[in-house]
């Protein structure tokens, strides 16, 4: 029998929805955006393929979900799964429970623009569709297996005993999902060691040993690690008091511009945080495109360089996400400052790799190199899934 779920992502003023169905040519996505607002809409895609563009004037999170779900009429979900940002120490799925739901608001100081709006959905499907069993899946999840060594900062301890201060990590989705798929599709299912470097708007890399995660570049927030489209990565942490002194500004400007105004846009001069853009300003000769370019691909390698030392050995390496998946030419960058594992990218191969098509791309000597196009809603989906299976099992009073 077809079972599907209803993935759910809520943003303050947004929601992303897909449903997704065993049968995966069925789904079904789309955007409600600006909600709150005159301009509250939903786009998305139909259950027969077509766009869908629908006025929402002043919906709110539970008005735009009930719209949804009606249109949904015949496809109506056996599960709802919310993806969370932060889960605290959750280390999985977990179903939505009030303890659940009290561990979600405590993770809140963790993740203050995103637990909230998540709480919200979350509040507004319980009330909307009470009979449904509800999941939440969490971002940080997949790193709850890092070792302690990894996932402690050099800081007094009171930090990490009273204060929660540690690295947790995020897109543990997507990594999962491409470490399964590749390890998978390489004949050695959750078996070796792999690095995953996720790369869209926000990226992140994760080194992954027998499909469990042991350690990544985010950290207590997903301001750590690599060069981001607008979130610097990691900087000298003194970079605070030295702008306070010098120019005067209060801590709260200076975490917007670390994470609004730096990575791509800060390094090419606020010409773009779009990968394409400043590929094509870079190849007119913009000299700032080149360089954010340049510091992208070198940081990014450093950080899978660094990652391997928590694997006994690499088998293959992974990329993902817009830029990942898209980048031919991002992707043989990286591989040229990555010269130290045995890495032969196999160039024709990169080249016709685009587009949500995923493939090996190395000559076949060394460790694999693969494009994987990441799937967090198909994920999330099969845990909300999991999850709900395992309560029936265990006789949980669902809904
Ligand atoms: P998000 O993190 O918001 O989900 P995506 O995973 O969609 O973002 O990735 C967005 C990034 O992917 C943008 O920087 C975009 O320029 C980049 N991207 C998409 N297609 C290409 C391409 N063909 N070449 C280079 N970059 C691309």
């Amino acid at each position: 029998m077809s079972t599907s779920v209803l993935v759910i992502n809520c943003g303050s003023s947004s929601i992303k929805y897909a449903l997704v169905s065993d049968r995966r040519e069925n789904r079904i996505y789309g955007l409600a955006e600006n909600l709150g607002t005159a301009e509250a809409r939903i786009k998305g895609i139909t259950v027969g393929g077509e766009p869908l563009e629908l006025s929402i004037p002043h919906a709110d999170h539970e008005k735009a979900l009930e719209t949804l779900l009606a249109r949904l009429a015949n496809y109506k979900p056996q599960a709802i799964g919310h993806r969370v940002v932060h889960g605290g120490t959750l280390t999985k799925a977990e179903l939505l429970t009030p303890e659940i739901i009290e561990r979600i608001v405590a993770a809140t100081p963790l993740a203050p623009l995103h637990n909230p709006a998540h709480l919200v959905g979350i509040d507004a499907t319980m009330r909307l569709f009470p009979e449904l069993p509800q999941v939440a899946v969490f971002d940080t999840a997949f790193h709850q297996t890092m070792p302690e060594h990894a996932y402690r900062y050099a800081l007094p301890k009171f930090f990490y005993t009273e204060h929660y201060v540690r690295r947790y990590g995020f897109h543990g989705t997507s990594h999962a999902y491409v470490s399964d798929r590749a390890s998978e599709l390489a004949g050695q299912f959750r078996q070796g060691g792999w690095l995953s470097a996720h790369l869209g708007n926000g990226s992140s890399t994760c080194a992954i040993w027998n499909g469990e995660s042991i350690d990544t570049s985010m950290g207590l927030t997903p301001l750590e690690g690599i060069v981001m489209g607008t979130r610097s990565g990691d900087v000298d942490p003194s970079i605070h008091s030295f702008i306070a002194n010098n120019l005067g500004w209060d801590i709260d400007k200076i975490d917007k511009m670390l994470n609004k105004e730096s990575g791509l846009l800060g390094l090419s001069d606020n010409l773009s945080n779009d990968m394409r853009t400043l590929i094509e300003a870079s190849e007119n000769g913009n000299e700032d495109a080149r360089l954010a370019i340049e510091v992208f691909s070198y940081r990014l390698a450093k950080s899978l360089a660094g990652l391997s030392c928590g694997l006994p050995k690499i088998d293959g390496l992974i990329f993902t996400g817009g830029i990942g998946e898209n980048s031919a030419y991002i992707r043989e960058k990286t591989m040229i400052y990555l010269p130290h594992f045995g890495f032969k990218l196999d160039k024709d191969q990169n080249n016709t790799l685009q587009r949500g098509t995923e493939g090996r791309i190395d000559v076949g000597q060394g460790p694999q190199i693969w494009v994987i196009p990441t799937d967090e809603e198909g994920r999330i989906a099969k845990e909300t899934e999991q999850v709900v299976q395992q309560a029936k099992k265990l006789d949980v009073v669902i809904g």
